[in-house]
């Protein structure tokens, strides 16, 4: 058997797909009824998706949250394939779902977050996919920052000789406060592009954003940034969702949105990008002079306090000043989750500094 590596994967081919259109996957987080995957199907085939996503097996951080219909919803699948001739996926995340969806001719499964962080289950999966070189296998990275583990969970597939693999960037989880769900941290599948080439690389704004409002603005910049296409999560009727309803979408919502996107050319106009970056640039040396600045004022209130000796946090002074800048921040266009989590860090690194003249 030949042994593929990162270097050899060949871009994924969607049938009925033009030249060059991003490849988009659509459908609900999870298949609930028959009539919601339908309804959600029709009227994304409508629209012109032509792969169908939907999770029957889901791997829910909480016992007691919905889990999936499981393999009753395999026939679901079916009929949304022989209805509509999308391609349908599913994410599977143990050799029993490998078995069952391979079984049910599911054409793309895909291995979740929690799934490729653990190389055991990678393995058995891997094991169990073996021989079945005709399905395709969609990676999503694991739910922490480790490329290498990204990479080992595709060496996995791929030792199965499975060659149809690609990847699907969903962020990371991390601790404290965040504008998105998970974060993007956009350097990972960048560099893995560097690894794999000609590998698919999909992006999933709606695991990233977590919020409806996220999704488009995040697909874009994933187009912008060479991301090969999208996975989105739809769904025919999203505030009934039973998993992930805040952060999927109608299916009208959805076709407008796709309709709003620009795909653009991968060669940038250099002389009107270039002014606009020099523009960027001038804005984040100003931004670093300010914080600088700030950072020297902070450690002089260190030393004052350190005179007198006040505590460095002041609880309400802290409560006032976030909240000024919230409301600041609002209306000058900012959106309260980002000022918030500007204002965090820098009262953090201030604090630091603080502490550092308190101690020394
Ligand atoms: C999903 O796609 O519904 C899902 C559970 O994704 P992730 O593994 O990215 O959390
Ligand atoms: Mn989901």
């Amino acid at each position: 058997m030949v042994n593929h590596t990162l270097q050899d994967i060949q871009p994924l081919m969607i049938p009925g797909l033009a030249d060059g259109a991003p490849i988009i996957i659509a459908g609900p987080c999870s298949a609930e009824t028959e009539q919601q995957t339908l309804d959600t199907a029709r009227a994304l085939s409508a629209t012109g998706v032509r792969v169908f996503r939907a999770g029957l097996w889901k791997p829910r951080t909480m016992p007691g949250s919905f889990e999936g219909v499981g393999d009753k919803g395999l026939s679901w699948l079916q009929a949304v394939k022989r209805e509509t001739g999308m391609l349908v996926a599913t994410e599977v995340a143990t050799v029993e779902h490998v078995r069952a969806a391979l079984e049910a001719g599911i054409d793309i499964l895909w291995i979740g977050a929690r799934t490729s962080a653990n190389p055991f289950a990678m393995q058995d999966i891997a094991d169990a996919l073996r021989g079945h070189d005709e399905v395709t296998v969609l990676v999503k990275n694991p739910v922490n920052p480790d490329l290498d583990l990204w990479i080992g969970a595709l060496q996995r597939i791929l030792g199965a000789g499975i060659t149809r693999v690609a990847a699907v960037h969903r962020g990371f989880s991390s601790a404290g406060t965040h504008i998105y769900r998970n974060d993007p941290q956009w350097h990972i599948p960048f560099e893995l592009r560097r690894h794999a080439p000609g590998m698919t690389i999909l992006c999933d704004p709606s695991h990233i954003g977590g919020k409806r409002e996220f999704v488009e603005p995040l697909s874009q910049l994933a187009l912008d940034a060479g991301f090969d296409g999208l996975m989105i999560e739809c769904h025919c009727d999203p505030d009934k969702a039973l998993s992930d309803s805040a952060q999927q979408v109608a299916p009208e919502e959805f076709k407008a949105m796709i309709s709003r996107l620009v795909v653009r050319s991968g060669a940038p106009i250099e002389d009107e990008l270039g002014l606009l970056r020099q523009q960027i640039d001038d804005c984040d040396h100003e931004l670093l002079a300010v914080l600088a600045r700030r950072m020297s004022v902070s450690r002089e209130i260190g030393l004052f306090k350190k005179a007198h000796n006040l505590r460095v946090v002041q609880p309400a002074r802290y409560q006032d000043v976030m909240r000024a800048r919230l409301a600041e921040g609002s209306t000058l266009g900012l959106s309260e989750d980002f000022t918030q989590l500007v204002m965090q860090a820098i009262h953090e690194e201030s604090v630091r500094q603080q502490l550092d003249i308190l101690n020394n």
